[in-house]
């Protein structure tokens, strides 16, 4: 039986990826990607554009967004699937999470130098495709071209993160607000690597819970962050919790990425993908 292939993250220059979302779409239809979504971070600036490619070279597309949420002390990423991008409480809750990353990427930039590495915000703005968008990733790269690490596994192992230099903790957007906007502008909120966040057992399920609560609908079971095993343990939090299931590379760049769009295994069966509620 043929199963489909979808993959439902990516990233675009448009937020912290290193293709257009021209070369994205070419690349996806390339490695036989029959439902496509463009998922930049926290911005729809490049979803016309994602979504003309992917017509022009017949294959289906849904639009996307992933949302940064601070949750529990703690950054949780939700997609949204299916959304009106022009849904103007859509577009003003994403403007209101970019505001402030500026600022923050300007502390994260003292806190370098204070550690010794000079002219990080500079260096970061170098590999930035959109002003409003700076991010960790940016960082990361200036890390790995000015030689201090040897590649964004080093970086995010030894910087940026809780604990580490560059770390400035920063208020994302609510659990509440994100599921909401995604809902007033039509679309499927999924939870995103649910496997990536830090959370004690009781806490995940508080998250589970509440997001179903406030209309969530999605988890990602298949990603390119998640090990074989949590394809397994994420395929049981769906069936526990009535989500439609996911799955998404969250392909950024060819060298950096080591899931390539397209290339992840089959959802587990059983699970109802997430994509069916768009055909
Ligand atoms: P930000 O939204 O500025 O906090 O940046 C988050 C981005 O940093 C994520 O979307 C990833 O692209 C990247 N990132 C975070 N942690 C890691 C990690 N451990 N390894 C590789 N990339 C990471
Ligand atoms: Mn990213
Ligand atoms: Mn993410
Ligand atoms: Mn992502």
């Amino acid at each position: 039986m043929h199963t489909i292939n979808a993959d439902l993250h990516c990233h675009s220059v448009v937020s912290d990826g290193t293709l257009t979302p021209e070369v994205l779409a070419q690349r996806a239809h390339s490695n036989g990607v029959e439902i496509w979504s463009l998922t930049d971070h926290d911005e729809l600036g490049g979803q016309e554009r994602a979504q003309k490619a992917a017509q022009d070279l017949g294959m289906r597309y849904i639009s996307g967004v992933e949302i940064s949420v601070t949750w529990c002390q703690q950054t949780v990423h939700i997609v949204g699937l299916g959304i009106d991008p022009q849904n103007p409480e859509l577009l003003e809750g994403l403007y209101q999470t970019r505001n402030g990353r500026t600022n923050r990427a300007k502390a994260m930039s003292d806190q370098l130098d204070q550690a010794g590495i000079k002219g990080a915000y500079e260096g970061a703005l170098q590999f930035v495709g959109n002003p409003e968008l700076i991010s960790r990733t940016h960082f990361a790269r200036f890390l790995v071209e000015s030689g201090v690490c040897k590649d964004t596994n080093e970086v995010f192992a030894n910087y940026l993160v809780d604990g580490k230099p560059g770390f400035v903790a920063h208020e994302w957007a609510s659990l509440a607000n994100a599921v909401g906007w995604i809902k007033s502008a039509g679309g499927v909120a999924v939870i995103a690597h649910p496997g990536r966040y830090r959370y004690t057992s009781l806490q995940l399920t508080q998250l589970y819970e509440q997001f179903k609560d406030l209309g969530g609908e999605g988890i990602e079971v298949v990603t390119g962050s998640h090990s074989s095993s949590e394809y397994q343990t994420f395929a049981k939090v769906a069936l526990q919790y009535g989500f439609m299931a996911s799955r998404g590379s969250d392909f950024h760049d060819p060298i950096e990425s080591h899931v390539d769009l397209g290339q992840l295994p089959d959802l587990p069966t059983q699970l109802r993908p997430v994509w069916s509620v768009f055909q």
